[in-house]
């Protein structure tokens, strides 16, 4: 093990510096600075498995097989996190583990003049506190539209005047790409990079990053807060490996804030037990309430996608909206079906709807669509679970066919019906769930949303 290299030495911080708090390959790092960073083995022989130190897997059918030129040996890599480059077994990885004085403490940073309603502030407030306190732990439960990402600007704030690094977690590539610019807008002084699958930024050396959950497995002990979105989220808590990965991202002293729309048990469970420092904020920035789901029985959906002709419910329903200038918003729950049900509509509707696109994960044309439809030059979007939470349009109504499929799960289904409503100009809107038999997932979808108007005032 090389010792942990002191800013002192013969090369200069700052050429160490864009590798801080980073977890490198050998053929990442120039050779020269090779000696100044510590090494860590890249996989762990465990008692009865083995395990990644850059992802935490331990499954043995993620790991593969290869030769190695330079040992003339078969060695194990990591199939895991192969996306990111391959670790072989026999090559260490290499971190240098930054001084606290490498961070700026920002006299000012916030260059946001905006104001936050009096329950945004609350929460905000709170924040402030926990962050400055450096608490372990802190929830903000707050509403889909409550304003999170403005709430979240004066706690980032405490935490640049302390020169402290932080890094907003999101699982999706879209959230970060949506909250990059804002983000910048609020903090002009603070370089930000935002690091995504594909993203232009790549080198992941500012204080303030905003980055995909998949891309913490490139940092190790850096991070002195962690901003968690969307907690709930897939693939969060079903990817064992991204955990690990952000606690091992995190400095061993940290603040970890985590913000939810629709916590699921295991926090639930915490804050029953009030092991969870929390606030709760259950109204939108706009005061008003969150549109309450209407569910439709629709028998016939599969037989009318055959026949191409449009079930009546839901060809009453487009008819009767009460505001005819909203965008559409239809949620399907497979990628084969966003092309159907698109041909579909424009087979039976195209005079009265518009403009109908479809989206989904694997679309080569995704961001540009998403933000045609945020420009409003299409009506209709058809989309899978992908644009269920942390994006916003400002004037949508929403259907969700065959909304008793198992993808659309209480979480997914709140999220969904958040998606209406959010702009001061518009903040109420449409939203109808089509199934054949009503599931507990959208009989609690409604009831939490209820519950939430009820804690926000509103006698739903
Ligand atoms: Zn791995
Ligand atoms: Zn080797």
């Amino acid at each position: 093990m090389t010792p942990k290299v002191k800013t002192t030495d013969r090369i200069p911080s700052q050429n160490l510096r864009q590798y801080a708090g980073k977890l490198l390959l050998q053929n990442e790092i120039p050779p020269e600075l090779a000696s100044h960073l510590t090494q860590i083995p890249s996989i762990k022989r465990k008692v009865l498995y083995h395990e990644c130190q850059r992802c935490g897997n331990q499954k043995k059918f993620l790991f593969g097989t290869i030769p190695c030129a330079k040992c003339k040996k078969l060695h194990l890599y990591c199939r895991n996190c192969v996306e990111m480059g391959r670790v072989m077994a026999c090559e260490p990885l290499y971190y240098w583990s930054d001084e606290d004085s490498i961070w700026t403490s920002y006299d000012s940073p916030l260059s946001w003049k905006g104001t936050l309603t009096d329950t945004q502030q609350k929460a905000s407030d709170q924040l402030v506190a926990a962050i400055i306190e450096g608490k372990k732990e802190f929830l903000i439960w707050a509403v889909c539209g409550a304003g999170k990402t403005e709430m979240l600007f004066q706690g980032i704030e405490a935490g640049l005047k302390l020169g402290k690094r932080i890094c907003i977690a999101t699982p999706r590539a879209d959230v970060v790409r949506e909250l990059k610019p804002r983000i910048q807008e609020a903090f002009q002084k603070v370089p930000v990079q935002a690091l995504y699958g594909g993203s232009e930024d790549k080198e992941g050396s500012s204080q303030l990053i905003i980055a995909t959950t998949h891309q913490l497995r490139r940092f190790y002990q850096t991070f002195d807060i962690v901003i968690i979105d969307e907690i709930d989220a897939f693939p969060f808590h079903n990817d064992e490996s991204l955990p690990f990965a952000v606690n091992r991202a995190k400095k061993e002293r940290n603040t970890t804030i985590y913000l939810t729309a629709t916590p699921r048990q295991n926090l639930r469970l915490r804050l029953a037990l009030k092991k969870l420092p929390h606030t709760f904020v259950p109204v939108r920035y706009h005061g008003n309430p969150l549109p309450v789901p209407t569910l439709k029985i629709c028998y016939s959906l599969k037989k009318s996608l055959r026949k191409q002709k449009i079930p009546k419910i839901l060809l009453e329903w487009i008819t009767n909206r009460k505001n005819q200038s909203r965008q559409l918003l239809v949620f399907v729950s497979s990628i084969k079906l966003t092309k159907d049900v698109k041909i579909f509509l424009q087979n039976c509707l195209a005079s009265q709807l518009g403009v109908i696109v479809s989206v989904h994960s694997e679309d080569e044309q995704r961001v540009e669509k998403i933000e045609l439809f945020r420009n409003k030059n299409i009506d209709v979007l058809v989309t899978t679970t992908i644009l269920e939470r942390g994006v916003t349009f400002p004037s949508v109504d929403v259907v969700v066919l065959d909304a008793g499929h198992a993808v659309f799960d209480e979480a997914a289904l709140v999220q969904i019906a958040g998606r209406a409503g959010r702009s001061a100009d518009d903040p109420t809107g449409d939203v109808i769930f089509l199934h054949d038999g009503k599931t507990d997932a959208m009989v609690q979808a409604v009831h939490s949303i209820r519950a939430m108007n009820r804690r926000g005032g509103f006698s739903l």
